[in-house]
């Protein structure tokens, strides 16, 4: 899609809030004079989001980053590190962090949820950048224009690092009402801290029978992730005496990661409960009758955890900046700079881009101390060399103590196949004690580096 074909809103508020923002933001309603207050203007429906957003004025380039996760948390920090003068924005839906890695655990209860959880406006106030609690609703890139929920914002560039969502249509379920009720029945505990925790309540209260989980196709968010909720969800099992079974319904034709470590876990210690389905296809759910059918059977779960494929996250496509070509509605951006194929002012990062790295919290969070430091030296008419993400991804195994194996590994550029490929992998299938500690431990510095000064 071109720049021209760009969704656009009301274009007509749009020029005026422009006017507006240009003017340095004096038409917001906080500077109207008491007696403008005392006769409001009727409003309409949509009127409070085509006004400035209320902020402070801007000190600098304005660099706006949507989506406060692993990559936009540290783009912040680190736009403002590599440029003060980066007059450095960070959005976000949520008004707190809960964090996807280590969640499953938790749900083990192997740390608690103050672990997991960090408060944006520490984030914010540490590292010198403004944090604001919206949804970023709309995009004009000829304005430079920003629409969100609490109105609008003019940047000097915009990182987009919003993450994925669900691509329900991939299991069948085309129909949105079937999806809301699957998300909600069985939900997939991949994308949001309600989901996640609905899960742990699932598992603490699981009274016997099949458990359902399921591994996506296509390049998911973290590759191990659904084989240690397995490890985790038949140990709580084990550990609460729970008479059942767990039922890993694969989409992929084996364990995508970590395959002999994960292997030997099932068997070694859960061959009793957990029974692993390689190339299930999963072409259909029937939610009335907790059954989930693929190109050959039919599965019937007590109750589920269904993990659908994934997309980038639907603000690239409702942006107009989803690549037609892209089955997971990504964006097209330069694979070394992440900018948008024809806009250096546009960038997107973390899982929602369009490269095949993993999609993991440590690749996220490495990549976007590079991507700040590209920006910030784009500002000053300059380059830097490419260098890799780095993917490291701790799998808690078994509990009490915590048992974890990990891989460490880096990305090369083939230049034949025009595509990137893991390099210098170091992976570790023992799993043991001080491997579970260093997941945490792991975890934990990455929390200070975002939060923290
Ligand atoms: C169970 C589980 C275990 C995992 N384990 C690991 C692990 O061991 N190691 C590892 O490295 N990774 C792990 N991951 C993966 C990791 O969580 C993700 O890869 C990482 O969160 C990606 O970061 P991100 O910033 O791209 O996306 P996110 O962290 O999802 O952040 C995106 C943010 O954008 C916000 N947003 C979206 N749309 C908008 C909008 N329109 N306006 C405003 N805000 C918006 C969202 O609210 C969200 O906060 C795990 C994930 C899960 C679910």
């Amino acid at each position: 899609m071109s720049k021209k074909d760009t969704p656009r809103f009301d274009r007509r508020r749009f020029l005026q809030a422009s006017a507006a923002l240009a003017a340095g933001g004096a038409a917001t309603p906080a500077a109207a004079a008491p007696e403008a207050r005392q006769q409001p203007a009727k409003p309409t429906i949509l009127g409070h989001l085509s006004r400035p957003a209320d902020l402070p004025k801007a000190k600098g380039p304005r660099v706006v980053v949507v989506g406060g996760g692993w990559s936009g948390l540290t783009l912040a920090k680190y736009l403002k590190r590599f440029n003060p003068a980066f007059d450095v924005l960070l959005l976000d839906r949520k008004d707190q962090f809960v964090s996807c890695p280590i969640s499953n655990v938790w749900m083990a209860d192997q740390v608690d949820l103050e672990f997991l959880t960090h408060s944006y406006v520490d984030a914010a106030r540490n590292n010198d950048y403004l944090f604001l609690n919206a949804t970023a609703i709309g995009l004009d890139r000829d304005r430079r224009m920003l629409a969100t929920t609490l109105g609008l914002i003019a940047y000097d560039y915009l990182v987009l690092a919003p993450g994925i969502d669900y691509d329900y249509s991939r299991i069948g379920v085309e129909d949105p009402d079937d999806a809301y009720r699957l998300r909600m029945h069985y939900p997939a505990g991949f994308n949001s801290a309600s989901e996640i925790m609905a899960i742990k309540h699932k598992l603490q209260d699981f009274g016997g029978g099949t458990l359902l989980l399921t591994v996506p196709a296509g390049n998911y968010r973290c590759m191990a992730a659904p084989y240690e909720r397995a490890c985790m969800a038949a140990a709580i099992m084990k550990k609460r005496g729970i008479q059942g079974k767990v039922l890993l319904l694969d989409m992929n034709p084996d364990i995508r990661i970590k395959t002999d470590g994960f292997k030997k876990a099932f068997e070694q210690y859960y061959g009793d409960i957990i029974q692993y389905e390689p190339s299930a296809e999963i072409s259909a759910v029937d939610i009335e009758n907790k059954a989930v059918e693929t190109d050959f059977d039919s599965y019937a779960f007590d109750d589920a955890v269904i993990y659908p494929p994934v997309r980038a996250a639907r603000i690239i496509e409702e942006f107009g900046l989803a690549d037609p070509a892209s089955a997971q509605f990504e964006a097209a951006i330069d694979p070394f700079k992440y900018n948008l194929l024809d806009d250096e002012r546009v960038y997107v990062t973390g899982d929602s881009r369009s490269q095949p790295f993993s999609k993991s919290g440590n690749t996220a969070h490495s990549e976007a101390r590079y991507v700040a430091e590209v920006i910030a030296a784009h500002a000053q008419g300059k380059e830097i060399p490419w260098r890799s993400p780095q993917t490291m991804c701790f799998s808690g195994v078994r509990i009490d103590p915590l048992e974890s194996m990990s891989i460490i590994a880096f990305y090369s550029y083939d230049e034949n196949e025009k595509t990137f490929e893991f390099d210098r992998v170091h992976l570790m299938e023992k799993w043991n004690a001080t491997a579970g500690q260093a997941g945490l431990a792991w975890a934990e510095g990455l929390y200070r580096d975002m939060f923290y000064a």
